[in-house]
């Protein structure tokens, strides 16, 4: 997945654009900046590559799940529905707002389980937010349908799967607000980074101002402008920009390797019979930011992760006991320790972590492993990465033969 692994020539000439004129910032200075605005090209760019109307860049990853639900008017003591599986920044971004994060079991496709989600509606949810979590993504069809119903919003976090697509759409483009990262270890990189995109023009205009202090960005003079609403600063810089610009366009170079590695991995394990692969909804295609599979439980899967690390085979994880990824050890979270007060209205509605059961979640998350797919490796080393992978699992896996 990492765009960092390719960083070179064409990143240093968009970054030294900048810095010769010396405008970091994206808004202004219109005579300074010599014709170069990053951020606005990165902005163009982007909406050709996920085939949306609007782009907003902003600070990050995290910033742009935040930004993304104000734009839709989503805030204090609202529910949103999350997965148990993603990265911590899922409910950091919804709690920013002083919204509740509502946790549902994930599937085999490591995404959203739809009959949970739907479960876990009630009259104070506001939106349902997907992560395409490690390259492919949850069954759209089915949450749009329940999203549709119950006249939520849809979003997607696709800071994992720049690249997916359902149904030809890019993902991130499917529901009614996509997300993506560009922090240092994405797909591409802006060394700090995020986007917002919709092809819904009001929350476009709302994530734009939002971002930006609040300003409406009309006319040329920044203090003359209007501030309709109260905003915040999640802005990126130009240099920020200027990297993700130059990495924009190595994306389908960056696709094509992620591809090839994924294929000589899949390859080698499709014929052992303790190996399942992650289902992935019809129409669907991975990114292939990583390869995902099942094995028949937990001590199994346990037992590979360990001999894959002590064979030298890096980047491969299971996450059931993950500090970052999973339910399991997000005690900060379900203790609620917060360096200032919560409200209580939060403080309620985190109440059901203490007790609500995710065995389903645990059944998936635990028998998983995940591997990040590099873009640095050459053929030959994932070729025999790919065997010495198949070799592990099928002497793990391997009946005791009592003699
Ligand atoms: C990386 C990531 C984020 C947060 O992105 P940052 O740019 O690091 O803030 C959010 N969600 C998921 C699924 C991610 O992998």
């Amino acid at each position: 997945m990492p765009g960092f692994e390719l960083f070179g020539d064409l990143e240093r000439k968009e970054v030294n654009d900048v810095l010769d004129n010396g405008v970091l910032m994206r808004y202004g200075f219109d005579g300074m900046r010599k014709g170069h605005w990053k951020a606005k090209a990165l902005e163009s760019e982007l909406q050709t590559t996920f085939s949306v109307n609007h782009v907003q860049l902003v600070s990050s990853g995290t910033a742009a799940v935040s930004v993304a639900l104000a734009s839709a008017g989503v805030g204090a003591g609202d529910e949103v529905i999350m997965p148990t599986f993603t990265f911590v920044a899922s409910f950091e971004a919804i709690m920013m707002l002083g919204a509740i994060p509502i946790l549902v079991d994930v599937d085999d496709t490591l995404c959203l389980n739809p009959e949970a989600v739907e479960k876990a509606i009630t009259p104070k949810t506001k939106a349902i937010m997907v992560v395409q979590m490690c390259g492919s993504m949850g069954n759209m069809d089915a949450l749009q349908s329940i999203a549709t119903k119950h006249k939520l919003i849809l979003m997607e976090d696709a800071c994992q799967a720049t690249g997916g697509s359902y149904k030809g759409k890019p993902l991130g483009s499917v529901g009614d607000l996509g997300c993506f990262s560009f922090d240092f270890v994405k797909t591409i990189t802006c060394g700090e980074g995020g986007a917002v995109i919709t092809n819904n023009e009001n929350f476009y205009k709302n994530a734009d101002q939002f971002s930006d202090h609040g300003h409406d960005h009309v006319g040329s003079d920044r203090g003359a402008e209007t501030h309709p609403y109260i905003g915040y600063n999640f802005r990126i810089s130009e240099l920020n920009a200027a990297v993700g610009l130059a990495q924009v366009r190595r994306l389908p170079e960056f696709l094509n390797i992620q591809k090839k590695h994924f294929n000589i991995l899949r390859e080698a394990l499709i014929g052992i019979p303790e190996v399942t692969f992650r289902t992935v909804p019809e129409g669907g295609v991975e990114s292939c930011s990583f390869l995902n599979f099942f094995l028949p439980d937990l001590e199994l899967s346990t037992k590979v992760s360990n001999a894959f690390k002590e064979n030298g085979i890096d980047v491969c994880w299971n996450y059931y006991n993950n500090n970052w990824h999973y339910i399991r050890a997000w005690h900060h979270l379900k203790d609620m320790k917060s360096l200032f007060p919560i409200s209580q209205e939060v403080k309620e509605g985190l109440a059901y972590l203490k007790t609500k059961d995710f065995s389903m979640s645990d059944h998936y998350i635990g028998r998983n492993i995940s591997c990040l797919i590099k873009l640095s490796w050459t053929e030959d080393e994932v070729k025999e990465r790919a065997q010495k992978m198949a070799t592990i699992i099928k002497q793990v896996c391997a009946p005791k033969v009592v003699s």
